[in-house]
């Protein structure tokens, strides 16, 4: 027997989950897959003691677009959760982004135009002509204090190079803000999905059918095999990929390149406040780790015991989580070489952070499923 479905949505990330709600709506029956063991793709929450532990990272949920907060709200209801990040450097504590309390504790000042003034005179000193790296950029934007204690460290282990020779185009501006505000995002509607992530990606996927560990390619030869074979097989019209794109097509013009993590998680059950912050980075280069999240104060403090989680940037090499794509000239020409093949696929569309080998918030990556249903159905 053979079983019809309008598409074939490969992943259950935010992406897949947007266009496989919106086109149930409107009367298609979906069918998703996902490679992985659970539902949500990244923004995969798992809930321990109370706890909703992010598992691939911390995920704030930040945006301009009112449209796109009512819309996610429609499946949550958010907190008042403002990203307010610390960073450690050798002992010393510091508020991000770089503000007014930054340069108090830096310098000891307590007025805007005193720190203009420090980061002026630190900007004026520095031997620098034409910019030609990273490091020039950013104590050129930012002066030799911000640069040396809060920058270099962190920079170069994200990157896993000396910022000397990082292009200068990674840092194009750096937000110097001389109010006392800690608030990360300039966003005027951020939050945490009350009740964790995954619960979002589970409403959204009510009533579709999903079958989890299945991967793409397994799955399709597994299909056309049974239909060889006359047995029971599944079709589809059409299929959404948001995987990544350079493995649909076997790596055929060459791998795509990115930057991974490691997570390593430290449950702490008799402790109920390890480090009193959801996030402090530390930007010491000796420190091997980015930064430490305490998930429990996503969520101001809920749960039993605490659970941490250390964030490692590491190389990427083929079979590793790809996590950050590397944008540099070589590998956007690469995409736009896969995007031409992928241009031929008649039925195929591409779709997602990996299907599209781009960097996108949360936010933006719902609006563009949205886009794609308006154009698509
Ligand atoms: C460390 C980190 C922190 C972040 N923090 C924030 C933040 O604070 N705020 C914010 O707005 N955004 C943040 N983001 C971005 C956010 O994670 C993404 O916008 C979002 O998860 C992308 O959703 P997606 O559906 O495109 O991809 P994914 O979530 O990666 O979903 C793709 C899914 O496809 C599946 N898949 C892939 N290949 C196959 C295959 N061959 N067969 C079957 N299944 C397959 C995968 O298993 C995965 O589940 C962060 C990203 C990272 C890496």
């Amino acid at each position: 027997m053979k079983e019809h479905f309008n598409y074939l949505v490969v992943g259950t990330g935010l992406f897949g989950s947007v266009f496989s709600y919106e086109a149930s709506r409107r009367g298609k029956k979906c069918l998703v897959i996902d490679k992985r063991d659970h539902i949500a793709g990244n923004i995969y929450t798992r809930e321990v003691r109370g706890i909703h532990v992010h598992e691939y990272g911390a995920h704030i949920f930040h945006t301009s677009n009112r449209e796109i907060w009512d819309y996610m709200s429609r499946f949550a209801e958010f907190n008042h959760f403002i990203n307010s990040p610390m960073a450690i450097y050798k002992g010393e504590i510091y508020n991000l982004p770089f503000n007014m309390n930054t340069f108090s504790k830096l310098w000891g000042i307590k007025t805007p135009d005193e720190a203009r003034e420090k980061i002026r005179e630190q900007i004026d000193g520095l031997p620098i002509g034409e910019i030609r790296n990273l490091e020039e950029q950013a104590l050129s934007l930012a002066g030799t204090d911000v640069y040396e204690k809060l920058i270099k460290g962190y920079t170069e282990k994200q990157w896993g190079r000396d910022c000397r020779e990082l292009p200068a185009f990674i840092i194009k501006r750096l937000p110097l803000r001389f109010t006392y505000d800690n608030n990360y995002f300039s966003d005027p509607y951020q939050g945490i999905p009350v009740g964790g992530y995954t619960a979002i990606i589970e409403k959204m996927l009510e009533g579709t059918e999903v079958r989890l560990s299945t991967d793409y390619r397994e799955f399709e030869k597994s299909q056309k095999t049974a239909a060889e074979r006359g047995e029971d097989f599944i079709s589809y019209d059409k299929v959404l990929y948001t995987g990544m794109i350079d493995e649909y097509f076997d790596y055929c013009l060459g791998n795509l390149e990115y930057r991974s993590l490691q997570f390593e998680v430290e449950d702490m059950p008799e402790c109920d406040n390890y480090q009193g912050n959801a996030v402090i980075n530390y930007t010491e280069r000796e420190i091997p780790y980015t930064r430490i999240i305490e998930h429990k104060h996503f969520e101001f403090g809920k749960g039993e015991g605490t659970i941490i989680t250390r964030e490692y940037p590491r190389s990427w090499k083929k079979g590793d989580e790809p996590y950050y794509p590397v944008n540099d000239e070589k590998n956007n020409k690469l995409f736009s070489d896969y995007m031409e093949l992928a241009s031929r696929e008649e039925n195929v569309l591409f779709g997602g952070r990996l299907g599209q080998y781009r960097y996108y918030d949360m936010d933006k990556v719902v609006e563009a499923a949205l886009q794609m249903v308006e154009k698509e159905l």
